[in-house]
């Protein structure tokens, strides 16, 4: 079954951790132990193309992911809005660049996702990742006007935060409401027509972008804080909010939004794949339907495997999935909305013509 997965930092692994994606997992695995390289996440990657086509994941969103840090030389991240920018910049560079070589295909319209479905239905092996392009948080968005020169390059999500505030306002893990030039930026993300992507908003940031923003929203990697109580997942209400939208939510594979109580470089997986189930349940019984939920998985978004599921390995488990949703009764037509109806149909109505 063709999987839609609304958050992978493809660029993220190929750029910054220097990863040849048109490798197995198996040899970017033997390559990283070869090498020495004991960084939390090395080792255990579970993303590449070749996997991806293994896991039918043969559309998806692929973020841009530059975030500015507070602190100066620091080993993640940026210090100025302008190496953000170029961070950004290189990883949309790097897109291009695979679709040179046939690994990927650019999406900005609706036409372009009607044909790239048609086209994989017709013939998955040869038909190459196709993505939207999303940024994970507006570091690189110079200023709110800039917005209109990534739109042009092809940016159709956003999320406005990370971890911790930003020019924008404050993300996951801190209080802090938006900033500023968080409303002019929103005004013309709502006038362009890019999607807003509501993960990784603090509580607060959160309610007042919903009283302020009325273009489309989604929130692509996001978890329900339900079965694990912190901030980085969504309150019931929060998710009602996505659902009267008319907005749809990503199941992260993240153990850290899965597991109660996850201490990175300690905690061992103890969930399951049932636990995805668990959220994904949840929010069709939050919408009384199974329209508002899909997969954003976050795979190798900084971690592997070893903060995963215990019973997944690399990303062509997903396929694992409507088997799970099956045995909890849903029908054929409600799994197929899960695993990719309703990311279609979502960005079926966000696409420019
Ligand atoms: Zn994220």
């Amino acid at each position: 079954m063709l999987i839609f997965d609304a958050h992978l930092d493809l660029a993220f692994n190929a750029v910054d951790w220097n990863r040849d994606l048109r490798m197995s997992v198996l040899e970017i695995r033997t390559h990283e132990i070869t090498l020495g390289m004991n960084d939390a996440g090395r080792r255990t990657n579970t993303v590449s193309f070749p996997e991806l086509k293994k896991g039918k994941v043969g559309v998806g969103v692929a973020t841009l992911f530059a975030r500015q840090e507070g602190a100066i030389n620091h080993p993640f991240g940026c210090t100025t809005p302008e190496a953000c920018f170029a961070v950004a910049m290189s990883h949309l560079h790097y897109y291009r660049a695979m679709e040179r070589s046939g690994w990927m295909k650019r999406i900005c319209t609706r036409g372009e996702l009607k044909q790239h479905v048609s086209d994989f239905n017709t013939n998955p092996e040869h038909t190459p990742f196709g993505y939207i392009t999303s940024m994970e948080c507006a570091d690189a968005v110079l200023t709110p006007d800039n917005i209109r020169e990534w739109y042009q390059n092809g940016l159709r999500a956003i999320g406005l935060t990370h971890y911790g505030p930003n020019r924008y306002g404050g993300g996951t893990r801190c209080e802090v409401g938006l900033a500023a030039d968080a409303l002019p930026l929103l005004r013309l993300i709502e006038e362009l027509g890019i999607a807003l992507d509501l993960t990784h908003l603090s509580d607060v940031a959160f309610t007042q972008v919903a009283d302020r923003f009325n273009g489309r929203v989604l929130a692509s990697h996001q978890n329900a804080r339900k079965f694990c109580d912190w901030q980085r997942q969504f309150t019931d209400e929060q998710i009602k909010f996505v659902i009267q939208r008319n907005g749809v939510l990503g199941m992260a594979l993240d153990a850290v939004m899965l597991q109660p109580g996850w201490v990175r470089g300690v905690s061992k997986p103890e969930v399951t794949l049932e636990c995805v189930v668990e959220n994904i349940d949840h929010i069709c019984q939050l919408a009384g339907n199974c329209r508002h939920v899909g997969i954003g998985s976050d795979l190798d978004g900084g971690y592997g495997f070893d903060q995963t599921p215990a019973d997944f390995n690399t990303i062509a488990d997903l396929q694992q999935l409507p088997a799970l949703l099956e045995k909890r009764g849903y029908s054929p037509a409600d799994v197929q909305s899960v695993m990719h109806g309703n990311w279609l149909r979502f960005f079926g109505e966000v696409l420019p013509n």
